[in-house]
């Protein structure tokens, strides 16, 4: 491709309203032009990128037994009245009306549709299990998208879907696709890690996320540098809870005068003790009535561990107007003794202890010496708490590390939760009717090219892992002499036929406005011809990584630049 046919408008000034690297980079580079808010336009570069993925994932997916299949993007509403995600899916569904007046969703994923094309063509154990993938367009209408490619409102997906018999079929194709992204972001050069996820309501079953780790992350990840234990902050847990101490005698309750003490650190300010040895309350709205959480002082709830705990639908921090008269005590003086609150949980770190000190329910007020079971009704103990870094590692006990990560991948033991809802039956060996155990493995095909810009780049631009880079090679002609121009072309032709894809930058411009481009793009490689060094019959190349300059006979640089992207193709 020639430069001068090609669609490249680059930016010298970062847009005023990107918010990460990988986004300005991608702007700058011409790769992608945002049309609204998370929607985008993917320029001709920036599709390349995104084609070269997508070949990658298809032949990872192909490999491992999935089988590709295209479903459409506008579902009618119907299917998803069925599952019963027509009513608890919420504003991220783009809920659309055909000339009917006939409801459609732009689908945000597929669970529904492949449901139903399953249902519908297989009934027995015999044909069974299948596995199918598409790579294709979602639309979620995100509260707030932003990051570019990120956290799109429109964006492209590979997900797959696989129906099983039995368990052990679902965790052998589980596995299956578990390796097969893991090879898909090793060819990418990623640096990432699978780690274990939350599962939500649907409970039981097993989820594992993905990670790259960078700063611009939105996750974050609590990883074990001894042992493999990784996980997403929402479900990871430490061994920290198991380090009960010694059971204290019981002291008297007695209420201890706290004047103007509304934060837990007030009170351990005011006490002269540790936040760790008071007890903190938390107290959430949920569709169930309100609901007291106990906490050891020093630590922070985990809301999602908390609404699992509960399988509620709605769990919201008790606001100031009903808080009172809720709970039976003033916001800052809350506690368990006496509370108003029927449900009371406690963090399993509180277990076994004596004596707590916590909320008397009147203002400026505490209560030390109060005992679970003895001076209020025993808590429902649990794990509520978010795990902090240093924390000990719930396998091995070493220090736990939290990092930034971007999800690129998720996979999920869905379990019968579409298949029941919808019927997905098939007949096993004995005549029996029972429902398919699903999976499900999607994986974010922009989100996955804009991670990799985020690790690897430096201030000049985009540092292409050779993959997924728009091209291979760059060949620049510096300057207008016919020597010149002959060789750049001659050079670009060879390249071609030799199968790299390679872009010619043919311009009419000054040196360092091609090399400007060539860096913020980031062609792995460069050849560049120019008079002065064509003289002594040499020509330039470099990578774009460490842009060492070398000179050597075009014939021998081009030999050595075919098999360097050879090589680093994976
Ligand atoms: P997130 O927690 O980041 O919103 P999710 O859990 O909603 O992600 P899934 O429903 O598991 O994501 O979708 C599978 C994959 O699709 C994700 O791992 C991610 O790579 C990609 N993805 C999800 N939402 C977006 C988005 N808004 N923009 C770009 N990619 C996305
Ligand atoms: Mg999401």
């Amino acid at each position: 491709m020639r430069w001068t046919q090609y669609f490249i408008n680059t930016l010298r000034e970062v847009p005023a309203d990107a918010d990460v690297i990988s986004q300005k980079l991608m702007m700058r580079a011409s790769m992608i032009r945002k049309v609204a808010a998370g929607i985008y336009t993917y320029l001709p570069l920036g599709l390349r990128s995104i084609k070269k993925l997508e070949a990658i994932v298809r032949e990872e997916m192909n490999r491992a037994g999935s089988v590709e299949l295209s479903m459409p993007a506008i579902q009618p509403a119907e299917l998803w009245i069925q599952s019963g995600r027509w009513q608890k899916y919420g504003k991220e569904l783009l809920r659309i009306k055909d000339r009917h007046e006939r409801d459609f969703v732009f689908g945000p994923t597929h669970e529904e549709v492949i449901t139903e094309t399953v249902r519908d063509a297989i009934n027995s154990y015999r044909q069974l299990p299948v596995n199918l993938y598409q790579i294709q367009t979602k639309f979620r209408d995100e509260v707030r998208p932003r990051f570019g490619l990120m956290r799109g409102r429109e964006f492209i997906m590979k997900d797959a879907y696989s129906f099983h018999t039995t368990r052990e079929s679902l965790d052998e194709t589980y596995q299956a696709m578990r390796d097969a992204y893991t090879r898909i972001f090793h060819r990418c050069g990623l640096d990432h890690v699978p780690v274990e996820a939350d599962t939500g309501n649907i409970g039981g079953s097993a989820s594992h996320e993905f990670m790259v780790l960078a700063q611009s992350g939105e996750d974050a990840v609590v990883s074990c540098p001894s042992c493999r234990y990784g996980a997403n902050i929402e479900k990871a847990t430490s061994k920290f809870f198991d380090d009960a101490p010694e059971p204290a005698p019981m002291i008297e309750m007695a209420p201890i005068h706290t004047p103007g003490t509304k934060t837990i650190d007030d009170v351990g300010r005011f006490l002269k003790r540790p936040t760790s040895e008071l007890v903190k309350t938390l107290v959430f709205e949920t569709e169930n009535g309100p609901v007291m959480v106990l906490l050891r002082g020093d630590r922070e709830g985990s809301e999602v561990k908390i609404k699992n705990h509960l399988g509620a639908q709605m769990l919201e921090m008790l606001g100031d107007a009903k808080f009172e008269s809720m709970t039976g005590g003033p916001i800052g003086y809350c506690g368990p003794v006496g509370t108003k609150c029927t449900k009371v949980l406690a963090d399993a770190s509180l277990k076994g202890r004596a004596n707590w000190v916590v909320g008397g329910n009147k203002r400026d007020t505490h209560i030390g010496g109060a005992n679970p079971g003895r001076d209020f009704p025993a808590p429902e103990y649990g794990d509520f708490t978010t795990v902090f870094a240093g924390d000990p590692c719930p396998r091995c006990g070493n220090n736990l590390e939290i990092h930034r990560g971007i999800e690129v991948g998720h996979v999920f033991k869905l379990g019968t939760k579409y298949s029941e809802a919808m019927n997905c039956v098939f007949i096993d060996e004995k005549g029996e009717r029972l429902p398919m155990i699903m999976g499900c493995y999607g994986l974010g095909i922009g989100r996955t090219v804009a991670s990799a810009i985020e690790q690897s780049h430096d201030a000049d631009g985009i540092i292409w892992p050779m993959p997924i880079a728009p091209f291979e090679v760059v060949v620049t002609s510096i300057g207008r002499e016919e020597s010149v121009v002959a060789m750049a072309s001659d050079l670009y032709e060879k390249l071609k036929s030799a199968g790299i894809d390679v872009l010619f930058d043919d311009r009419d411009e000054r040196p360092g406005v091609k090399f400007k481009d060539a860096d913020l793009i980031g062609f792995p490689l460069r050849i560049a011809v120019g008079a002065k060094s064509l003289a002594q019959g040499q020509v330039e190349w470099s990578f774009r990584k460490d842009r060492a300059k070398q000179l050597g006979e075009p014939a021998a640089v081009l030999a050595r630049v075919v098999d360097e992207v050879r090589k680093a193709r994976g």
